[in-house]
């Protein structure tokens, strides 16, 4: 057997207690060796840290690192984990702007460190199927519905209201990262209009138009304030038939048959270190900037809308 991934957590939050450290744990490729938290939040026994110089500086050894913060803050630490030469997972979306990941894959480029970019979307166990139905097909227009509440899904995470947190992208960056994985072309903002809360700095929900390479029109439908059921459905009418990809690529059904059905996030992460365990050692950067870009491109062309104060 060969010697695992030596990996430490960085942001011991919500996702990193739900899907890393369990992941990692079931995973025999890697071996999680410390953490990170301003906070003091911590794993078991294992060595904790306050910051990343402090696990730098411990002796501690250290091969690759998972970043889990939120967005406003992954660029500096992504680029001292780099300067370490410490192979870097980064949660979604990889950093606060375009230019920050860009800077963050030339660097890992340039000192010849694994870096991932993960979208744990696109491991949904019915993106792939849907990806594959779609190659061959024309596609007529499309239907993009990402409609969740916030104070069920992210009780209390004031950083999602912030400048660069990205507020209904945060989710909607996960429909936008399946789209650009299924249809089979390129896709382009059109219009858009956004409403921020009056108290707040990020959108809580948004009307995007956009348009396929090929001409298909494709509308989105973003909000952050949804009661009852729960929407994250992707629909695609195509010459030859029509896709519903439901449950954030969860289930699909096709022509109304439905296809495969799992639960939400299921085997997402494990997918996201198998693809993590071939760059580390490859030294690869696998940084699809797809998903990202389009969030910025939604933010220059946007007719904003100043909505009612948001409160938790
Ligand atoms: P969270 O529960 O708020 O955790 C984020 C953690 O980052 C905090 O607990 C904190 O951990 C650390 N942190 C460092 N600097 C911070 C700052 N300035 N403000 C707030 N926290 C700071 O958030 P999360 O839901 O885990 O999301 C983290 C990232 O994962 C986001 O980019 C999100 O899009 C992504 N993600 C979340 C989910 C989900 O279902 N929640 C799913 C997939 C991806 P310490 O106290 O340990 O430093």
């Amino acid at each position: 057997m060969t010697t695992p991934i030596r990996i430490a957590l960085v942001g011991m939050g919500k996702i990193a207690r739900d899907q890393h450290v369990p992941t990692i744990q079931q995973d025999p490729v890697f071996q999680l060796v410390a953490t990170v938290s301003t906070s003091g939040g911590s794993v078991d026994d294992l060595p904790a840290f306050a910051s990343l110089e402090a696990l730098a500086a411990s002796g501690v050894a250290v091969d690759a690192v998972s970043l889990c913060t939120p967005p406003q803050v992954r660029r500096a630490i992504a680029h001292s984990a780099i300067d370490q030469g410490w192979a870097v997972f980064l949660e979604k979306p990889p950093a606060a702007t375009v230019s920050e990941a860009i800077a963050l894959r030339d660097h890992a480029r340039a000192r010849g460190t694994g870096l991932f970019a993960s979208w744990h979307s696109r491991h949904a166990p019915a993106v792939e199927p849907a990806r594959v139905w779609l190659a061959d097909r024309q596609v007529l227009d499309a239907s993009i519905i990402w409609a969740e509440d916030v104070r069920q899904w992210h009780p209390g995470q004031d950083w999602i209201f912030e400048p660069g947190g990205f507020g209904v992208f945060d989710p909607a960056i996960n429909a936008l990262s399946i789209a650009t994985q299924i249809l089979p072309q390129a896709l382009f903002v059109e219009g858009a209009a956004i409403d921020v809360p009056s108290n707040r700095g990020a959108a809580i929900a948004a009307d995007v138009s956009l348009r396929t390479a090929a001409g298909a029109p494709v509308h989105a439908r973003l909000d952050f304030l949804q009661r009852g059921r729960q929407r994250w459905d992707i629909a695609v009418r195509t010459n030859d038939g029509d896709l519903l990809l439901s449950d954030g690529g969860a289930a699909l059904s096709i022509n109304g048959d439905s296809l495969s059905v799992a639960d939400a996030l299921h085997g997402e992460y494990a997918g996201l270190y198998r693809r993590f365990a071939e760059i580390v050692p490859a030294r690869e950067v696998d940084m699809d900037l797809a998903p990202l870009t389009l969030v910025a491109d939604i933010h220059l062309v946007a007719r904003r809308t100043e909505v009612d104060a948001f409160d938790w």
